[in-house]
């Protein structure tokens, strides 16, 4: 019974071939996103662990933040945008769950986040949310949460307004661009937080600091910033 199976399900194989999410090659089982090249080639900026990262730096000036890092380098063609490019527009929600899991024990062995007590995803405009089905920040929040045992609140601040892209703009159009697009709802949730606002992709952090500004208006809340993967110019 067993090799019928094994036979029926390498036959599926061949017409529907399991691909890695990161560089599309053919991989064996169907339960693996990646493939062990790409896995082991993740680059990874070990930013968790440094105080005065380029992601903090992004902040300095604009917004008090505790501890900030992105987990890893985003750049043109690689297999990071090609898996989050997956993520965000072919449903592959499970790859969010998968860098949530890895941002975890990064996040884990980094002492610098462990003050942290509940998880916001950075919210999605509610008609983009329900055109996508989903917020692939919220994907990957849910995957840390799994790892660092703190819960994820996601009705605790809403997008409010949709907002064209920042990489373009000057910071004084940055911050005219998002100003008023938050706004908080069910306060009693995070007073006195320590929050962790997560996100998948920092740019110019225009929006983190946005959101972060608006959470910082509720008494003793304090935030830190876990981003997945931080642009690079190639
Ligand atoms: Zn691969």
């Amino acid at each position: 019974m067993r090799s019928r199976i094994t036979i029926f399900k390498s036959l599926i194989h061949i017409f529907f071939p399991y691909t890695c999410c990161g560089c599309g090659t053919d991989l064996l089982a169907e339960n693996i996103l990646f493939c062990i090249y790409c896995q082991a080639a993740m680059p990874l900026t070990c930013f968790e662990y440094f105080p005065s990262n380029p992601i903090e730096k992004i902040f300095w000036g604009r917004v008090v933040i505790e501890a900030a890092a992105a987990h890893l380098y985003f750049t043109t063609g690689s297999a990071v945008q090609h898996s989050l490019h997956l993520l965000k527009y072919k449903s592959k929600k499970e790859i969010g769950i998968y860098f949530g899991h890895r941002m975890g024990e990064t996040l884990i062995h980094s002492c610098r986040f462990s003050k942290c007590e509940i998880i916001i995803p950075l919210p999605l405009f509610s008609a983009r949310e329900k055109k996508r089905g989903y917020n692939q920040a919220g994907l990957i929040a849910f995957g840390l949460s799994q790892r660092i045992k703190i819960p994820v609140i996601e009705d605790a601040i809403i997008r409010v307004k949709k907002t064209e892209t920042q990489t373009h703009k000057s910071r004084i159009q940055r911050w005219k661009n998002m100003e008023s697009t938050f706004e908080i709802r069910n306060p009693q949730k995070i007073y006195g937080k320590h929050i962790l606002l997560v996100d998948d992709v920092i740019t110019t952090g225009a929006s983190l600091e946005a959101c972060a500004r608006v959470l910082l208006s509720i008494p003793g809340v304090r935030i830190s910033i876990a981003c997945l993967a931080h642009t690079v110019s190639a």
